[in-house]
């Protein structure tokens, strides 16, 4: 049940605290886009989010989005923020995360994945072994297919509740 666990659980992407993470050696983060940065309406970054990747910039840590989102869907992210990003990305399988890992150059150590998803995000990271980070979805509203997997989610997280593992909405760091 592990595999589903995050290390860090916050609200939302405003709500992490960066200090920490730099702290703790992390130089550069990979977000999922779609109900981590923005609901699935949005289809560009909005002033909220370009402020908080300047803010990350100047922290001195290099941003990544890994989305399994198609390539239209994910590039004007990439044009307004300035920021790579690999797209159709399948996780929680690995291989292309860590692609993006090795062709950066990071060291596992350095790296964490931050997401909505217990069942992609979480598990692509705690598969590589780098750093997990989960957020609240933003909206309810999703992809039918995501809307399957959060259907397993929430049998994954009645089981961790029931473990003592993991509860919704106790954040931690
Ligand atoms: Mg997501």
């Amino acid at each position: 049940m592990e595999i589903y666990v995050p290390d860090i659980y916050a609200q939302d992407i405003y709500k992490i605290k960066y200090d920490v993470l730099k702290s703790r050696g992390i130089k550069y983060l990979i977000f999922d886009l779609d109900n981590t940065l923005v609901s699935i309406k949005e289809k560009a970054p909005n002033e909220e989010i370009k402020e908080l990747f300047k803010k990350l910039k100047k922290m001195g840590f290099k941003a990544f989005i890994a989305s399994n989102s198609i390539k239209t869907r994910v590039k004007p992210f990439h044009d307004e923020l300035n920021v790579n990003y690999i797209y159709s990305a399948k996780k929680p399988h690995i291989n292309k995360v860590n692609e993006l890992i090795v062709d950066n150059k990071m060291g596992l150590d350095e790296v964490a994945i931050i997401g909505d998803s217990m069942m992609d995000d979480i598990v692509c990271g705690n598969k590589i072994g780098i750093t997990t980070v989960l957020v609240d979805q933003i909206s309810r509203l999703e992809y039918p297919f995501a809307r399957i997997k959060r259907i397993k989610e929430h049998r994954v997280q009645k089981k961790l509740r029931d473990n003592d593992l993991f509860v919704k909405g106790r954040y931690y760091e």
